[in-house]
């Protein structure tokens, strides 16, 4: 067993990395592509390594990777956790990149070849100034720009057929819409390699294997697990960096899948669970997580910590801050995650772990679905229509639209549930076809769709116990907003409420305000006594000390 030399980092309950054997041969074979990792030429300082080092993924999103001088910053917060960890990068696409692909995919389908060719002319340029501002070899210059040609060449190619066909298949937008990954992760390697850090870029294809449902595919952790020791373990022993494209996966045959949008994050914790990491770190551009969206609510504060539990339920209920599944995988393995700032590395963070931070029962955090819509199917022979809510959820799962909330009148004759906007057409397609037969001998009357709601989430560990209902009611009472639906009891740590969608900040603000949380979330927050990051010190741009 591998003794932990983080003190940040809690133990797991299981042992840690013990399937990380020393593959002395292939680590010895392993072929490193030139010219992205070491020139065996020795002039690195080299990732001083021994068996005591954790591991710890990496993630860094958009954001901090967004132009050249976000990306120097990542190079430096790399080479700071790499003096003490072994580290494996998983990298989004540089930001609005995954925007703009798949609106040339879009535009492709609607055979509109002037927007796509100017949406391809920006991704160079953006792309290109990085590549000019951050590579100084010619040599290193001229093959990441060849690289990235290819992979624009890619995409046109990818436009150009669907253009013809006037037809955006699933997999077709899959392929465009990672071009940003791949793009970015090849760049951030080079980057790290011209600042004397090995690195190599590793297409997340080779590594999470998924079903085959685009845009939104499911890792097999089995398979996964096999592929990414057997690829990414020989160049953690050697002292490279794997750069991972995020976002990314392929089926069992190879066929290129993504994991959903924002799907990063949960491409980083299933290489940790994968990898049987010590750590996994979500960088971004807010300090952890905090209150509330920020955006929304402008007093939201740091959440220094928070259970498994907590984290999974704001993502699940619309904290942009993690993709919702990312939990998943951690908090089955007890592998800690935390979320940290790229632009402010010398702070702490937030830190989510098996047992988050006891605040009395009380409120952790908000967050809202502000793109929702609400179904309603109904009418007096609903009653007699067999199994509905099986047939329901039978069709949303076909469909993979989660149900964020469910509720059925004690008559039977209506049944009303809240999906994402994104998913809100197909469902409503899917559930017609369903009821196709009882719709029409008028056993169901109606099938209605509201696209103008929003979903407000309270969360705190014991929001049921503790009966948060009759607050929030009466706060948001006082601001006029009324509350469509409830939904109460299914977690214990969580207390929804379907709002209209114009109500949803003044919702998050009043309750923001009822539960106190900005005072509260400033009372949990514990730093170290040095006030100093627990797990490692950077060299904060900020005040330039050396804090290692
Ligand atoms: P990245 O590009 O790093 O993946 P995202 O934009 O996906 O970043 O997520 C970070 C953003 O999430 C923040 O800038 C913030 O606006 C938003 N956000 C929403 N809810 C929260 C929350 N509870 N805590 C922190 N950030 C949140
Ligand atoms: N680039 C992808 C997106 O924008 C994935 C991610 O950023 O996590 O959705
Ligand atoms: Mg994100």
């Amino acid at each position: 067993m591998r003794s932990k030399v983080n003190p940040g980092v809690e133990p797991k309950a299981h042992s840690p990395r013990n399937h990380r054997t020393v593959h002395s041969e292939s680590s010895r074979n392993v072929g490193l592509s030139p010219p992205l990792v070491s020139n065996g030429a020795g002039n690195y300082e080299g990732i001083q390594k021994s068996p005591n080092r954790p591991l710890r993924i990496m993630k860094f999103g958009g954001t901090s990777v967004a132009d050249a001088a976000c990306i120097q910053r990542v190079v430096e917060i790399i080479r700071a956790a790499a003096r003490e960890s072994d580290i494996v990068v998983v990298v989004s696409a540089m930001s609005g990149v995954t925007n703009k692909l798949i609106e040339a995919a879009v535009q492709s389908e609607r055979g509109n070849r002037d927007a796509v060719a100017r949406i391809f002319t920006e991704l160079r340029k953006q792309h290109r100034a990085a590549v000019t501002a951050l590579i100084e070899s010619d040599t290193q210059r001229n093959s990441i720009g060849q690289q990235m040609e290819e992979l624009f060449r890619e995409g046109e190619r990818f436009c150009e057929g669907t253009m013809l066909l006037h037809e955006l298949t699933p997999r077709v937008r899959d392929a465009v819409s990672s071009l940003g990954e791949r793009l970015s992760a090849p760049l951030l390697a080079a980057v790290l390699y011209e600042s004397e850090l090995p690195s190599q870029c590793v297409e997340a294809t080779e590594l999470v294997v998924t079903d085959s449902y685009h845009g939104g595919a499911e890792p097999w952790m089995d398979l996964t697990r096999e592929r990414s020791i057997a690829r990414l373990e020989p160049l953690i022993q050697q002292g490279v960096v794997p750069v991972v494209t995020g976002f990314i996966g392929a089926t069992e045959d190879g066929v290129l899948t993504t994991l959903g949008r924002g799907g990063s994050d949960y491409s980083a914790t299933v290489l940790g669970t994968a990898l049987d990491a010590d750590e996994v770190i979500i960088w971004t551009d807010v300090d952890g997580l905090l209150t509330a969206d920020p955006r929304l609510v402008p007093d939201a504060r740091l959440v220094s910590e928070i259970s498994y539990r907590e984290a999974a339920e704001l993502a699940y209920f619309g904290a942009k801050v993690l993709h919702p599944k990312t939990l998943h995988p951690v908090m089955q393995q007890g592998i800690p995650l935390s979320i940290r700032n790229t632009f402010a590395p010398e702070k702490l963070g937030t830190k989510i772990s098996a047992v988050g931070c006891a605040n009395g029962g009380g409120v952790t955090a908000l967050a809202a679905v502000t793109e929702a819509a609400l179904i309603t199917i109904g009418g007096p022979g609903l009653r007699g229509v067999q199994d509905v809510l099986g047939r329901t959820f039978a069709t949303t799962t076909a469909v993979r639209a989660d149900v964020l909330l469910i509720s059925q009148s004690s008559s039977q004759n209506d049944i009303c549930l809240v999906v994402s906007s994104l998913h809100a057409k197909r469902t409503l397609e899917a559930l017609r076809h369903e009821f196709s037969h009882d719709l029409a001998h008028e056993k169901v009357e109606h099938m209605t769709l509201d696209a103008t709601v929003a979903i407000v989430t309270v969360v705190g560990q014991q929001v049921r116990a503790m009966s948060r209902t009759s607050r929030i009611f009466g706060a948001l009472g006082q601001e006029n907003v009324d509350v469509i639906a409830i939904a109460h009891g299914a977690s214990a740590c969580n207390l929804s409420l379907v709002v209209a969608r114009k109500d949803v900040k003044a919702a998050l603000i009043a309750a923001h305000r009822e539960f106190q949380l900005s005072e509260l979330a400033s009372a949990m927050f514990s730093v170290s006594d040095s006030g100093k990051p627990v797990s490692w010190a950077y060299e904060s741009e900020r005040t330039g000390s050396d804090a290692d």
